[in-house]
Protein backbone atom coordinates (compact mmCIF):
# COMPACT_ATOMS: atom_id res chain seq x y z
CA UNK A 1 0.00 0.00 0.00
CA UNK A 2 1.29 3.36 -1.05
CA UNK A 3 -0.05 6.81 -1.40
CA UNK A 4 1.17 7.46 -5.49
CA UNK A 5 1.52 10.43 -7.35
CA UNK A 6 -1.69 12.27 -8.80
CA UNK A 7 -1.27 13.08 -12.79
CA UNK A 8 -2.27 16.80 -13.22
CA UNK A 9 -4.78 17.84 -15.89
CA UNK A 10 -2.78 18.65 -18.99
CA UNK A 11 -1.03 14.75 -18.91
CA UNK A 12 -1.99 12.73 -21.50
CA UNK A 13 -2.86 9.75 -19.61
CA UNK A 14 -5.93 11.49 -18.42
CA UNK A 15 -7.70 11.50 -21.77
CA UNK A 16 -6.76 7.98 -22.70
CA UNK A 17 -9.62 5.60 -22.06
CA UNK A 18 -9.26 2.83 -19.56
CA UNK A 19 -8.91 -1.11 -20.11
CA UNK A 20 -11.47 -3.15 -18.29
CA UNK A 21 -10.09 -5.82 -15.59
CA UNK A 22 -10.15 -9.52 -16.75
CA UNK A 23 -9.12 -10.38 -13.15
CA UNK A 24 -9.64 -9.03 -9.66
CA UNK A 25 -5.37 -10.24 -8.76
CA UNK A 26 -2.91 -9.12 -6.80
CA UNK A 27 -2.24 -6.64 -8.92
CA UNK A 28 -5.54 -5.00 -8.83
CA UNK A 29 -5.66 -5.57 -5.61
CA UNK A 30 -2.72 -3.34 -4.42
CA UNK A 31 -4.10 -1.00 -6.75
CA UNK A 32 -7.13 -0.47 -5.46
CA UNK A 33 -5.35 -0.45 -1.79
CA UNK A 34 -3.09 2.34 -3.57
CA UNK A 35 -6.24 4.24 -5.05
CA UNK A 36 -7.83 4.71 -1.06
CA UNK A 37 -4.19 5.65 0.42
CA UNK A 38 -4.09 8.35 -1.77
CA UNK A 39 -8.05 9.13 -1.88
CA UNK A 40 -7.68 9.42 1.68
CA UNK A 41 -4.15 11.19 1.83
CA UNK A 42 -5.43 14.10 -0.21
CA UNK A 43 -8.64 14.38 1.35
CA UNK A 44 -10.44 13.65 -1.90
CA UNK A 45 -14.18 11.53 -2.30
CA UNK A 46 -13.09 9.92 -5.02
CA UNK A 47 -10.62 8.63 -7.31
CA UNK A 48 -9.92 6.86 -10.32
CA UNK A 49 -6.98 4.56 -11.62
CA UNK A 50 -6.09 6.41 -14.69
CA UNK A 51 -5.38 9.73 -11.77
CA UNK A 52 -2.73 7.75 -10.61
CA UNK A 53 -1.72 6.56 -14.46
CA UNK A 54 -2.69 3.33 -14.54
CA UNK A 55 -5.44 3.03 -17.37
CA UNK A 56 -7.75 0.46 -15.76
CA UNK A 57 -11.46 0.43 -15.15
CA UNK A 58 -11.13 0.62 -11.45
CA UNK A 59 -11.95 3.71 -9.27
CA UNK A 60 -12.63 4.22 -5.23
CA UNK A 61 -14.84 6.65 -3.40
CA UNK A 62 -15.96 6.98 -0.03
CA UNK A 63 -18.83 9.87 0.85
CA UNK A 64 -18.49 9.83 4.48
CA UNK A 65 -18.08 12.99 6.18
CA UNK A 66 -16.57 14.49 9.93
CA UNK A 67 -17.12 11.55 12.41
CA UNK A 68 -18.69 9.04 10.87
CA UNK A 69 -16.34 5.51 10.04
CA UNK A 70 -14.67 5.53 6.54
CA UNK A 71 -16.81 3.78 4.26
CA UNK A 72 -14.30 2.84 1.32
CA UNK A 73 -16.26 1.92 -1.80
CA UNK A 74 -14.82 0.25 -4.87
CA UNK A 75 -16.17 0.02 -7.95
CA UNK A 76 -14.38 -2.41 -11.08
CA UNK A 77 -15.39 -2.35 -14.44
CA UNK A 78 -18.25 -0.15 -13.45
CA UNK A 79 -21.27 -0.37 -15.77
CA UNK A 80 -23.53 2.76 -15.77
CA UNK A 81 -27.01 0.75 -16.10
CA UNK A 82 -29.72 3.58 -15.54
CA UNK A 83 -29.59 7.46 -15.40
CA UNK A 84 -32.37 9.90 -15.19
CA UNK A 85 -32.69 13.38 -14.03
CA UNK A 86 -30.49 16.44 -14.29
CA UNK A 87 -28.74 18.65 -11.52
CA UNK A 88 -25.85 21.58 -10.92
CA UNK A 89 -22.90 20.04 -9.15
CA UNK A 90 -20.29 22.04 -8.03
CA UNK A 91 -17.17 20.04 -8.90
CA UNK A 92 -13.52 19.81 -8.25
CA UNK A 93 -10.63 16.82 -9.08
CA UNK A 94 -7.83 15.78 -7.77
CA UNK A 95 -6.12 16.26 -11.03
CA UNK A 96 -7.02 20.22 -11.06
CA UNK A 97 -6.02 21.29 -7.42
CA UNK A 98 -7.75 23.83 -6.09
CA UNK A 99 -10.59 24.55 -9.17
CA UNK A 100 -13.97 24.05 -9.01
CA UNK A 101 -17.26 25.52 -10.95
CA UNK A 102 -20.36 24.01 -11.99
CA UNK A 103 -21.35 21.16 -13.82
CA UNK A 104 -24.27 19.38 -15.64
CA UNK A 105 -24.92 15.60 -13.99
CA UNK A 106 -27.92 13.36 -14.26
CA UNK A 107 -30.00 13.23 -10.62
CA UNK A 108 -30.35 9.58 -10.70
CA UNK A 109 -27.78 6.57 -11.42
CA UNK A 110 -27.71 2.91 -11.28
CA UNK A 111 -24.44 1.41 -11.53
CA UNK A 112 -23.48 -2.60 -11.47
CA UNK A 113 -19.63 -3.25 -10.20
CA UNK A 114 -17.48 -5.42 -9.04
CA UNK A 115 -15.71 -5.20 -5.54
CA UNK A 116 -12.06 -5.58 -4.35
CA UNK A 117 -12.98 -9.04 -3.26
CA UNK A 118 -14.04 -9.90 -7.43
CA UNK A 119 -18.06 -9.83 -6.34
CA UNK A 120 -20.46 -8.27 -8.70
CA UNK A 121 -22.98 -5.29 -7.07
CA UNK A 122 -25.52 -3.11 -8.11
CA UNK A 123 -25.88 0.57 -6.31
CA UNK A 124 -28.32 3.16 -7.04
CA UNK A 125 -27.93 6.98 -5.92
CA UNK A 126 -30.72 9.11 -6.36
CA UNK A 127 -31.72 12.82 -5.82
CA UNK A 128 -28.18 14.59 -6.77
CA UNK A 129 -26.80 13.07 -4.02
CA UNK A 130 -22.91 13.50 -3.67
CA UNK A 131 -22.61 9.71 -4.03
CA UNK A 132 -24.75 10.42 -6.95
CA UNK A 133 -22.29 12.54 -8.57
CA UNK A 134 -18.93 11.37 -7.46
CA UNK A 135 -19.97 8.15 -9.29
CA UNK A 136 -20.46 10.07 -12.42
CA UNK A 137 -17.21 12.01 -11.88
CA UNK A 138 -14.91 9.02 -11.47
CA UNK A 139 -17.10 6.75 -14.41
CA UNK A 140 -16.30 9.43 -16.58
CA UNK A 141 -12.29 9.18 -15.98
CA UNK A 142 -12.50 5.61 -17.09
CA UNK A 143 -13.64 7.37 -20.69
CA UNK A 144 -10.48 9.91 -20.95
CA UNK A 145 -13.68 12.12 -19.79
CA UNK A 146 -12.94 15.22 -17.30
CA UNK A 147 -15.43 17.12 -15.19
CA UNK A 148 -14.77 20.28 -17.35
CA UNK A 149 -16.17 18.58 -20.68
CA UNK A 150 -19.79 19.03 -18.77
CA UNK A 151 -19.10 22.89 -17.67
CA UNK A 152 -21.88 25.12 -17.59
CA UNK A 153 -19.86 28.44 -17.53
CA UNK A 154 -17.21 28.27 -20.04
CA UNK A 155 -16.49 31.78 -18.81
CA UNK A 156 -16.05 30.61 -15.19
CA UNK A 157 -14.38 27.40 -15.86
CA UNK A 158 -11.54 28.75 -17.92
CA UNK A 159 -11.26 31.98 -14.49
CA UNK A 160 -10.68 28.55 -12.68
CA UNK A 161 -7.98 27.18 -14.72
CA UNK A 162 -6.23 30.02 -15.19
CA UNK A 163 -6.10 31.34 -11.68
CA UNK A 164 -4.76 27.87 -11.06
CA UNK A 165 -2.12 27.87 -13.14
CA UNK A 166 -3.38 24.61 -15.32
CA UNK A 167 -4.06 24.44 -19.20
CA UNK A 168 -7.45 25.69 -20.60
CA UNK A 169 -10.11 24.41 -21.45
CA UNK A 170 -10.29 21.86 -24.58
CA UNK A 171 -13.29 23.22 -26.62
CA UNK A 172 -13.35 19.75 -28.89
CA UNK A 173 -13.70 17.67 -25.37
CA UNK A 174 -16.99 19.83 -24.21
CA UNK A 175 -19.85 17.77 -24.47
CA UNK A 176 -23.00 17.99 -25.73
CA UNK A 177 -25.73 17.03 -23.81
CA UNK A 178 -29.32 17.12 -24.95
CA UNK A 179 -31.31 15.18 -22.53
CA UNK A 180 -29.73 17.05 -19.81
CA UNK A 181 -29.75 20.82 -21.16
CA UNK A 182 -33.33 21.50 -20.68
CA UNK A 183 -34.00 20.13 -17.06
CA UNK A 184 -30.13 22.63 -16.54
CA UNK A 185 -31.64 25.15 -18.03
CA UNK A 186 -34.70 25.30 -16.01
CA UNK A 187 -32.29 24.82 -12.21
CA UNK A 188 -30.56 27.97 -13.65
CA UNK A 189 -33.50 30.07 -13.98
CA UNK A 190 -34.72 28.86 -10.67
CA UNK A 191 -31.56 29.70 -9.34
CA UNK A 192 -31.73 32.78 -10.82
CA UNK A 193 -35.31 33.68 -9.37
CA UNK A 194 -34.14 32.42 -6.35
CA UNK A 195 -31.01 34.68 -5.33
CA UNK A 196 -33.30 37.82 -6.95
CA UNK A 197 -35.75 37.09 -3.83
CA UNK A 198 -33.05 36.94 -1.95
CA UNK A 199 -31.75 40.59 -2.72
CA UNK A 200 -34.91 41.90 -2.65
CA UNK A 201 -36.08 40.24 0.53
CA UNK A 202 -32.29 41.86 2.13
CA UNK A 203 -33.36 45.43 0.96
ZN1 LIG B 1 -11.61 13.70 -11.03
Amino acid sequence: MSIRKVVKYGEPSLREPSKDVHKVSQKIKVLVDDLLDTMYAQNGVGLAAPQIGENYRVFVIDVSTGDQPLNPMVFINPKIIKKSGACISHEGCLSFPEAFTDVKRYANVMVKAMDRNGRSFVLEATDGTLLARCIQHEFDHLDGILFIDHLINRFDAEEQLKKNNLPPIQVEKLLDEPDLEPEIEKLLEEKVKKEKEKEENKQ
